[in-house]
């Protein structure tokens, strides 16, 4: 029995039987790499569903995080912190927000912008507390809970968890009428949307959608609430997908293609993936009707994610990642389509920055998206298909257009061998 065979029999008898990985064990990173248990090198093309943007173990959130280790870890919110406003400050200039509210994984943040609200709805809009209406959309991922997954479409995600949690109206998503409509409701208080959808198999709408969208829930006082946890610090070639093309680079002039979420959930490459930190930012209209007691989490807040996160997102402005996802996902997509134009195997390629996926042409319940990211593995890429036949591709944003070209052989190779 190889390592790798006795390290994969050890989770599925120990482990719960939750996910499906590839048969491929995992001991070492380092910025667009990792290393099996065999010692075989590969390009990470999934970087932990966009949390790795900064690249594996990158020295200066290591850094940040062993002498923050050696210093305080965990204080809970009984008490301050020293990390803790130095990071409110920080974000709160960096993402142009009055005030942030720190929370762990990415599904906590949703659950709680979903709270922030259904609060604000009965506080400040003045909706009866009995109802209060969130609009979602079809084909949504906002994480794992059994509120969220209340209103997911995903079969494997919702069913055998009932009773739902009421309170939410599916729409279709990229559809400004659909949304319309359901914004005539006098009880609906948000409108809660993925500016691409990444588990959906990298959705990108239109490009007035979003900015449409905000401004219809502007006109209808309803809080327009981004999901930005995947798609968020600089994944899509700007620091915000909500950023659309602007070209400030971050420091947040707010040029006129910006769109300004009421709420906006950021987890993920918030901590470059050293730790679970998510944030959910607002002004102060809408956070301050969340009260001492009323909302938290023991781990929330405490001064190794305070400092880890800072530490993020100086890496993301220092090395302009978002500038660098942006020219590299040019170059990807254009090598992909010329790939497509000789093939029959690959029908197209979607998306934006570092954010893509091909789309195999298959049924959604083939397997060959699966065989394909099995044999991209032996040939030294990681990669994992989403929903069936589509296979999504997220370097870290910290690769040279030369590892990213030397991917782009793997990849025809590969699908050479179909
Ligand atoms: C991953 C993800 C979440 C959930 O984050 P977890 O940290 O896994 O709870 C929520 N929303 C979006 C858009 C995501 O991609």
């Amino acid at each position: 029995m190889t390592r790798t065979d006795e390290l994969i029999a050890l989770e599925d008898k120990y482990g719960a039987h939750n996910y499906h990985p590839l048969p491929v064990v995992l001991e070492k990173g380092d910025g667009v790499f990792v290393w099996d248990v065999e010692g075989k090198k590969y390009y990470d093309f999934l970087s932990a569903y966009s949390a790795v943007n900064q690249g594996h173990c990158h020295p200066h959130l290591v850094e940040t995080m062993t002498k923050q280790a050696q210093k305080l870890t965990l204080t809970s919110r009984a008490f301050y912190n020293a990390e803790l406003g130095k990071f409110d400050k920080f974000m709160s200039e960096y993402f142009a927000f009055d005030k942030v509210l720190p929370m762990n994984s990415g599904a906590e943040a949703v659950e709680t912008a979903l709270k922030l609200c259904r609060k604000w709805g009965h506080e400040v809009k003045g909706v009866n507390p009995a109802a209060g209406k969130i609009i979602v959309c079809d084909q949504n991922f906002h994480g794992r809970t059994t509120t969220i997954i209340s209103f997911s479409s995903d079969p494997d995600a919702k069913d055998g968890y009932g009773p739902y949690t009421p309170g939410f109206e599916v729409i279709p998503y990229n559809d400004l009428a659909a949304l319309k409509n359901a914004l005539k409701d006098e009880e609906v208080i948000g409108f809660m949307v993925e500016p691409i959808q990444g588990e959906a198999g990298v959705m990108v709408p239109d490009a007035d959608y979003i900015p449409k969208a905000a401004q219809m829930c502007k006109d209808a006082n309803v809080l327009f609430i981004a999901d930005e946890v995947q798609t968020g610090i600089a994944r899509t070639g700007s620091l915000l997908a909500v950023c659309g093309n602007c070209s400030c680079e971050n420091k947040c002039e707010r040029q006129e293609s910006y769109t300004r979420p009421d709420i906006l959930i950021l987890g993920k490459a918030l901590s470059g993936g050293m730790y679970p930190v998510s944030a959910v930012l607002a002004d102060d209209d809408i956070m301050l009707t969340i009260r001492p007691g009323q909302h938290g989490s023991t781990f929330g807040g405490n001064p190794v994610a305070a400092q880890v996160a800072i530490a993020a997102l100086e890496v993301v402005s220092d090395e302009n990642l978002a500038q660098n996802a942006r020219k590299l996902g040019e170059m990807f997509r254009s090598e992909m389509q010329r790939i497509i134009d000789s093939s029959d195997l690959v029908t197209k390629v979607r998306g934006k920055g570092l954010l893509n996926a091909i789309v195999i042409n298959d049924t959604p319940d083939s397997k060959t998206a699966w065989n394909i990211c099995v044999k991209l593995a032996e040939n030294g890429l990681l990669a994992k298909p989403t929903h069936g036949n589509i296979i999504r591709f997220a370097p870290p944003l910290v690769m040279t257009e030369e590892q990213l070209m030397d991917c782009v052989s793997i990849i025809e190779k590969t699908l050479s061998e179909f």
